[in-house]
């Protein structure tokens, strides 16, 4: 199963071990308790020095894809502030120490995206404890399938809204006065932005939600020059898939509708974000970088 981001390969045959398997977690869930355990890059990914001397600020850094990001973003020089919810407290100190191993500096600071206060406070905490900021990954989210609009109650419906868009907008909005020209926002939309699911309606709004928020605000912070833009993934293999975020049954055929016949690993969605937050796409403003498989968007 070995890759890495220079080895030329075929990407339908990689990670061929890794299938999804059919298994149930209550949320948050936990990449601990993931079968197979997902690819953050913890033995693979290498980095150039590309974010040296950075400060970045990630939620939902504890799994998943903000965990392979928050690796990759280490080892290519950048210090870490974790936000995460206290019950994934064991998949933070993992994460944690892989980014101290590397030579960061790796702030936890657990906490709940759905309150305002927390939000404001959590930016507040990364600025004091790295002594700046300079890129923002808002990435924590929830996904819970619903397949009938009748039994989507609205606690979940804002639970979703809060997570997924308030988060966003609370955390950006106090991150704003810190963050000087040169510094970049990614935000982490999907491709059910585009192809929403019948059984994802609240969920995939939200996703619809943070495209248009970052092309909004993108073209409202370029002339301060502070970039905004959003990666999309596709199905990747996370404990946000197993927490509810689909049906049992379809678990185990997870991505396989892509063209690419597979899902993707959080690994490999890492190199996006590392690329839009790095100097090197200065140019690069309001995109939508989609790592989904080969599925066609708008
Ligand atoms: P994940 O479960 O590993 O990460 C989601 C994280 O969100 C959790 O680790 C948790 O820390 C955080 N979170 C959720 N509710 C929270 C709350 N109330 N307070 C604080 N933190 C909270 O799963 P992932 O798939 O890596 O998800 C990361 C992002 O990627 C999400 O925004 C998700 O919508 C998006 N995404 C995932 C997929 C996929 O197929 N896995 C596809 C498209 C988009
Ligand atoms: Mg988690």
């Amino acid at each position: 199963m070995s890759r890495d981001q220079y080895t030329f390969t075929n990407p339908a045959e990689l990670y061929s071990g890794l299938e999804p398997k059919k298994q149930h977690q209550p949320e948050p869930g936990l990449d601990a308790e993931l079968e197979p355990k997902a690819d953050l890059g913890e033995e693979t990914y290498r980095g150039t020095g590309r974010l040296s001397g950075r400060k970045a600020l990630i939620t939902g850094a504890d799994s998943g894809i903000g965990a392979a990001t928050a690796i990759a973003f280490a080892r290519e020089g950048a210090d870490v502030a974790m936000s995460y919810l206290p019950a994934e407290e064991v998949d933070a100190q993992r994460i944690a120490q892989i980014l101290e191993d590397a030579g960061a500096k790796a702030l936890k600071l657990p906490g709940d995206l759905r309150d305002a206060d927390y939000c404001r406070d959590l930016v507040e905490r990364a600025v004091d404890g790295l002594g700046g900021l300079d890129i923002l990954v808002n990435n924590g989210g929830k996904q819970v399938y619903n397949e009938d609009l009748a039994s989507l109650d609205d606690e979940q419906f804002d639970d979703t809204f809060k997570t997924n868009v308030y988060a966003m907008f609370w955390v950006t909005k106090a991150a704003l006065p810190h963050l000087s020209a040169g510094s970049t926002i990614i935000n982490t939309t999907s491709v059910q932005a585009y192809k929403p699911s019948e059984i994802l309606v609240d969920y995939a709004s939200t996703k619809a939600t943070i495209n248009a928020f970052t092309k909004a605000l993108a073209q409202q912070l370029a002339p301060k020059g502070i970039r905004v833009n959003a990666v999309a993934p596709g199905p990747i293999w996370t404990p946000l898939q197993v927490s509810d975020g689909q049906p049992q049954e379809k678990i185990a055929e997870f991505g396989q509708q892509t063209p690419l016949g597979r899902a993707g690993q959080p690994a490999e969605l890492a190199p996006a974000y590392v690329f839009l937050a790095s100097a090197e796409s200065s140019y690069v403003i309001g995109e939508t970088l989609n790592v989904n498989g080969g599925t066609p968007t708008p």
